[in-house]
């Protein structure tokens, strides 16, 4: 049997965050071995989104030797601690999705229990009261602390953050093709990619192509049809419009994602500007009634014009097919409500390049690297499904239909173990940990019917201490934090770029 040749060069079709981060990370890891050409049109663009993140990207970052206070100021980046939901469990209610640990677990019993068995003693603070991350947001409160004591993300400029990738995988022989795709050639035989042919007729050959062209998945669904799992009976929301306004106030180190009748409204702090965008379901709403209720409810007179944008949330059923993987847009999207598309990139590149052909493509690496995207997929939509239909809102047709339609059979189990026992258990390196499922859960209104017996098991006097030491704790340290805007100038201050 001759040996195939190793796919030695990686064409990335698309330059949006996906193409970038892919072309950049793989030209870091693999430049030796892999030529990386990356094909993307100014004409078309990006989407221009894409501007809240999780802490993972960190991990990123520092797996391709990023300087984060360079990368922080390059992208106009501040720090992100979790997000603020407004009006999601019913109006006026609040509660907020922090990236921290809320007090402390126990190898048994993660701390809701030990919280909920002081509720019957007497002890009344929130949950809240016990989160570092969240005490620090609610004040508008950062700083590093020692022994990555404070988890968080960030909140960047996604076009900047795409020109910054752009600079470090040329710089690591990446080489980029300006240019419109006009047709993906098949190798007749195989059925493989052979070449993405340009409007000029430049043919650019390859071995391996990533599919980042966004929505328009050109090659994994336009030249291969990989098929689209449609998840919108789930999570109906199918349009957005973003805007950017100025800064009215100094950025706050969080996100905030506030519902309104049919969807929800997001603001992005960045240091030189804001994002704001509506998501909405249009059987719900029309863009004219979207539109003016985005511009009603920002704050400074809008910068840009109105970017919409529509979308099916759903994911490509073969994120990885033939000699092509999709990763970004075109593998897929379930919706902005949680940031974790950018993250959803990241993991399909660390996944591809772990995966890697030696020589021919194997069909088990492709199958393994589909069965762990996919359950990637699955886990957030659940996670996102949940803000939807574990809600007393009842306001609207909207909300009626969420708070009443079937949802996938391992959400419920989830919500109905964590109700009956205030249990969470996390499976296959889940994104979402216990404590994410436990703030969000009790945040959109359960409050669980009972909780693990080992936290009864403390006296009085030993819940006493744990619970006010645990509170102290976070509250001293929150004081000892400066100011987030202040720490943000300090260590990684933008100058203002030249023109929006
Ligand atoms: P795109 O940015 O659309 O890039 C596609 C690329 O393909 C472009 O370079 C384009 O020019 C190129 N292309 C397409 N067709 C051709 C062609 N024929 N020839 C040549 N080139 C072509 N993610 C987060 O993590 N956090 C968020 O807060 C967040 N908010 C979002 C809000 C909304 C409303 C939406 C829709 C998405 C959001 N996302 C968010 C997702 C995030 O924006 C994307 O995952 C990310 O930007 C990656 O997009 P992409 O690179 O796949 O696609």
């Amino acid at each position: 049997m001759s040996a195939q040749p190793r796919p030695r060069r990686v064409v990335v079709a698309g330059g949006g965050s996906a193409g970038w981060m892919a072309a950049a990370a793989i030209a870091r890891t693999m430049g030796r071995t892999v030529s990386v050409t990356l094909v993307e049109s100014d004409a078309i663009g990006t989407i221009g989104v894409g501007e809240s993140t999780i802490p993972p990207l960190i991990t990123f970052n520092r797996l391709l030797g990023i300087n984060e206070a360079t990368f922080m100021r390059a992208t106009q980046a501040t720090f992100k601690l979790g997000i603020l939901f407004d009006d999601w469990k019913e109006k006026g209610s609040r509660y907020f999705h922090s990236f921290g640990l809320t007090g402390t677990d126990h190898w048994s019993a993660g701390f809701q229990h030990f919280w909920l068995h002081g509720r019957t003693r007497g002890h009344d603070a929130p949950y809240d009261d016990y989160c570092l991350e969240l005490a620090a947001a609610m004040q508008s409160r950062f700083a590093h602390l020692p022994g990555d004591a404070v988890n968080y993300a960030y909140q960047l400029d996604s076009t900047l953050y795409a020109r910054f990738l752009r600079e470090m995988a040329e710089g690591d022989g990446a080489t980029r093709i300006e240019g419109r795709i006009a047709r993906v050639d098949l190798d007749g035989e195989r059925g493989d990619i052979a070449a993405l042919v340009l409007e000029d007729g430049t043919r650019v050959e390859g071995d391996l192509f990533l599919d980042c062209t966004g929505f328009r998945a050109l090659l994994i669904e336009g030249a291969l049809h990989a098929g689209f799992d449609n998840w919108t009976h789930w999570l109906p929301c199918d349009a957005a419009i973003a805007v950017q306004t100025p800064n009215v106030r100094a950025p706050v180190p969080y996100t905030r994602a506030m519902a309104h009748d049919a969807g929800w409204q997001w603001r992005i702090p960045l240091q030189h500007r804001t994002g704001n965008g509506i998501v909405y379901c249009s059987r719900y709403l029309s863009q004219d009634a979207a539109l003016e209720r985005l511009l009603g409810n920002v704050e400074g007179e809008p910068l840009t014009k109105p970017n919409v944008i529509r979308f099916t949330t759903g994911a490509r059923r073969r994120q990885w097919h033939r000699n092509c993987v999709a990763i970004g847009l075109s593998g897929g999207f379930m919706e902005p409500l949680e940031s974790t598309s950018l993250h959803l990139i990241q993991r399909a590149i660390i996944r591809l390049i772990r995966l890697f052909p030696h020589g021919e493509i194997s069909a088990r690496d492709v199958a393994e690297f589909n069965d762990q995207q996919m359950t990637d997929m699955e886990q957030i939509r659940d996670f996102l499904i949940l803000h939807y239909k574990v809600t007393e809102r009842g306001d609207s047709a909207f909300w009626r239909f969420c708070r009443d339609m079937a949802v996938p059979e391992t959400l419920s189990h989830k919500i109905e173990l964590f109700r009956e026992t205030g249990r969470v258990f996390r499976r296959n390196e889940e994104l979402f940990a216990e404590n994410s499922w436990v703030q969000v859960m009790m945040g959109q209104g359960i409050t669980p019917r009972s909780y693990h017996p080992i936290a009864a098991k403390l006296r009085d006097d030993e819940l006493d201490k744990m619970l006010t030491g645990l509170r102290d704790t976070v509250a001293h340290s929150v004081d000892s934090m400066p100011e987030h805007a202040a720490y943000v100038a300090r260590y990684c201050g933008a100058a203002r770029p030249a023109a929006a």
